[in-house]
């Protein structure tokens, strides 16, 4: 077996057994990065050198035994809109294009605490806004199980990268779909964990009270790992919570018994491809051999997701985008005659279409006389959202749903129509806007050989209960093992 179909823990385990070292796994990665890169495009920033160095540290600090993590030594990349203090972090945009914070995010230090070996920063769409990882000012990511396709968004690069085995797991971010949505339509495992349960501090802002920090990787038990590095209290966040960090790996018993899951027929409907429903559908099928009762019910909420998580999310994000004005940081326009043409210029030259159409729809939401017919129209449908989960959490322990009403769409398709692609989020976007934690699985391939995602959530804190039954999913099934060729289609 080669050391890139080990999974995250089986690398780390090995490490620390001493029959691999670090700089021997950061090698074959950055080999991998360096042959498929010019095809994926999944990298925006490669640390070649940088990661090398670190290799070795970190094999010192782990023969001297100080780092004890599982996934001590294992490399892994990042979402780069998580700032990496003097390695530039752009957000995949033009404005932030020179941009070398010079500070960590908390997620960055608690990756260098276990001792991660980090490989790069990873492609995305611009500020996060997207559903396919087009709209980077440094070009699409392609999916590497057929390169004429999207890898999903807006971590497309982190999916790409986990599926065309470059690293051995990503972190990335949710605002309203962006981890578990490319999670399926790359065929990885992708969590996005409850809203506070890791720091945002240092995560480049889209829209702050859905922005979740979270892996990509192959497993579930992978997820469990990282999670367990990266959650916990941040003074720096005020959002963070105070909950109790750690032992989710070890709680991963597969055991299912007694489980109730729902699945909401209303995200059955029209508008869901046929075989990914069927692919979801027989995913309940084997929950339920593990011991778990799967029942249908109503979440009578689908029709009003999508309108209400775009206007808080774009409300924010023109709140948030305000400050990228060529004064303080990032690109500075040339030729202006005075403040007001500076902002002008400058945003004008540094933000692309999609991120545009996002501060012109959030600036008019929250303009007088529209306030209150769109803005806090939207939060009071959010908190229904939310009352209609509690209602379901009542009776359930977890909810089983479709990712993506389809496999992954071929590139260009998207973005010629942005309503039909924003669309396409509606069974992603009520997570973010209940705050739960939600799983991305690979449960099958089409019949075009692309992978299909089926989609797990929980209640507030329910990782444990979430990613267990994703572990009792894989230690059923094989589709997560599956991996791209490089002609496309399954191995
Ligand atoms: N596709 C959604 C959007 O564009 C979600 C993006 C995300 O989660 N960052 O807003």
């Amino acid at each position: 077996m080669s050391l890139s179909d080990l999974t995250a823990l089986e690398l780390g385990a090995k490490i620390k057994a001493g029959e691999v070292s670090v700089p021997e796994a950061t090698r074959a990665a950055l080999d991998a990065i360096e042959a498929k890169n010019a095809e994926n495009n999944a990298f925006i920033t490669v640390l070649n050198n940088r990661a090398m160095a670190e290799a070795e540290e970190i094999q010192k600090k782990i023969s001297a035994g100080e780092l004890t993590s599982p996934l001590a030594g294992v490399p892994l990349a990042i979402k780069d809109n998580i700032c990496t203090k003097g390695v530039k972090t752009t957000c995949a945009s033009k404005i932030l294009g020179d941009f070398q914070p010079p500070y960590n995010a908390t997620l960055t230090e608690k990756i260098h605490a276990i001792g991660g070996v980090v490989l790069g920063k990873l492609n995305m769409d611009e500020f996060a806004m997207g559903s396919t990882s087009e709209t980077s000012y440094y070009g699409a990511t392609r999916n590497p199980w057929d390169l004429s396709r999207v890898p999903g968004g807006s971590s497309g690069g982190a999916a790409a990268a986990v599926a065309a085995r470059e690293c051995w797991y990503a972190i990335g971010s949710d605002t309203g779909g962006s981890i578990r949505q490319p999670a399926s339509y790359c065929g990885v495992t992708g969590i996005k964990p409850t809203y506070g349960t890791v720091s945002r501090y240092g995560l480049i802002a889209y829209a702050s009270s859905l922005d979740q920090i979270g892996p990509l990787a192959r497993t579930a038990e992978d997820c469990a790992a990282i999670l367990d590095a990266i959650q916990g209290k941040d003074p720096r966040d005020g959002t963070s919570l105070d909950v109790p960090v750690g032992g989710l790996l070890s709680g991963l018993s597969g055991d299912l018994t007694g489980m109730k899951i729902g699945i909401p027929v209303d995200c059955f409907g029209d508008g869901l491809d046929g075989e990914v429903s069927q692919k979801v559908l027989a995913a309940a099928e084997v929950l339920k051999e593990r011991g778990a009762e799967v029942e249908e019910f109503r979440l009578p909420i689908m029709e009003y997701v999508v309108p209400a998580y775009y206007i808080i999310a774009a409300a924010e994000a023109s709140s948030n985008l305000s400050r990228f004005d060529g004064v303080k940081y990032g690109w500075r326009a040339e030729g202006y005659s005075d403040l007001t043409e500076l902002y002008n210029k400058t945003r004008t030259e540094g933000f692309g279409t999609e991120v545009k159409r996002r501060i012109l729809l959030g600036t008019f939401v929250l303009s007088s006389g529209y306030y209150d017919a769109y803005y806090r129209k939207a939060l009071q449908v959010k908190a229904v959202i939310k009352e209609a989960f509690d209602r379901a959490f009542e009776k359930y322990d977890l909810l089983l749903m479709p990712v993506a009403p389809t496999t992954a769409p071929k590139l260009g398709e998207s973005l010629s129509d942005p309503l039909k692609m924003y669309l396409s989020d509606i069974y992603t976007v009520s997570v973010n806007l209940a705050g739960l934690p939600g799983v991305s699985i690979p449960c099958g391939l089409d019949s075009k050989g692309l992978p299909v995602g089926a989609q797990l959530i929980g209640p507030a804190l329910g990782e444990g209960k979430v990613l267990n039954a994703a572990h009792a999913y894989q230690q059923e099934t094989d589709f997560h093992k599956l991996r791209p060729t490089q002609k496309g289609g399954a191995e």
